[in-house]
């Protein structure tokens, strides 16, 4: 499980380090927003914890930027302002919690578990890129059913449109455990999807990274 915590405090930010890894957590941190945005957009996290007094970017705007790439990453938001305003406008922003400072460590795990429950993809309904629309409760795009590794493997391209998604990361996710040798696996997949973005006459396209994994991207 990995976290990207973006807090200017930086003394705050090293401990909250140490006791998240003390829970088997690891933790990346960063320490103002803009630092905050390029982790947030460039790597893969499970849950990204914001504070929201930041130098240069604040955490309501990483937010907003992470959203309006579509991004789907469960976002905890930290304040110590006047709580309640703060948290309606996190909320509106498309925060899926809110964490009061100071907070004790065993309440941020407890939220961060929370939100790892109820994974991503089962919080939004459909994902859009494009022309594409995947619907997640009936893993279908476009309407044409997909198999369950299919749905998987579009799924995470569409979360992170643009973005590099590593070979490692989908054998891991969707494959879980025993998906030693089976690259090729992937590959087979990648090339059915393709034949069903032509087949819808997708706007979007599967581009590989040689070596490294695959994105969408505009055709
Ligand atoms: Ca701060």
């Amino acid at each position: 499980m990995r976290v990207l915590y973006v807090e200017d405090e930086q003394f705050l930010a090293e401990a909250v380090k140490h006791n998240l890894g003390k829970e088997g957590i690891d933790c990346d941190l960063a320490f103002d927003g803009e630092e905050g945005l390029n982790k947030a957009v460039d790597e893969i996290y499970d849950v990204v914890i914001l504070d929201v007094m930041l130098p240069k970017l604040s955490g309501i705007d990483i937010l907003r930027r992470m959203r309006e790439r579509k991004m789907v990453t469960p976002v905890i938001m930290l304040s110590a302002l006047s709580e309640v305003e703060d948290k309606v406008h996190g909320l509106e922003a498309g925060a899926d919690d809110y964490l009061a400072k100071p907070f004790k460590t065993a309440e941020l795990v407890a939220r961060i578990k929370a939100l790892l429950r109820r994974p991503a993809e089962l919080r939004e309904e459909k994902i859009k890129y494009l022309n594409l629309v995947y619907d997640v409760n009936e893993k279908s795009l476009n309407g044409v059913s997909l198999t369950a590794k299919e749905a998987g493997i579009i799924c995470e391209l569409m979360k992170m449109p643009g973005k590099i998604v590593k070979k490692d990361y989908l054998l891991n996710k969707i494959w879980g455990g025993d998906a030693f040798g089976e690259d090729n696996y992937i590959e087979v997949y990648i090339s059915r999807l393709r034949k069903i973005l032509r087949k819808v006459d997708s706007k979007a396209e599967i581009s590989s990274v040689r070596g490294f994994g695959y994105k969408i991207v505009e055709a």
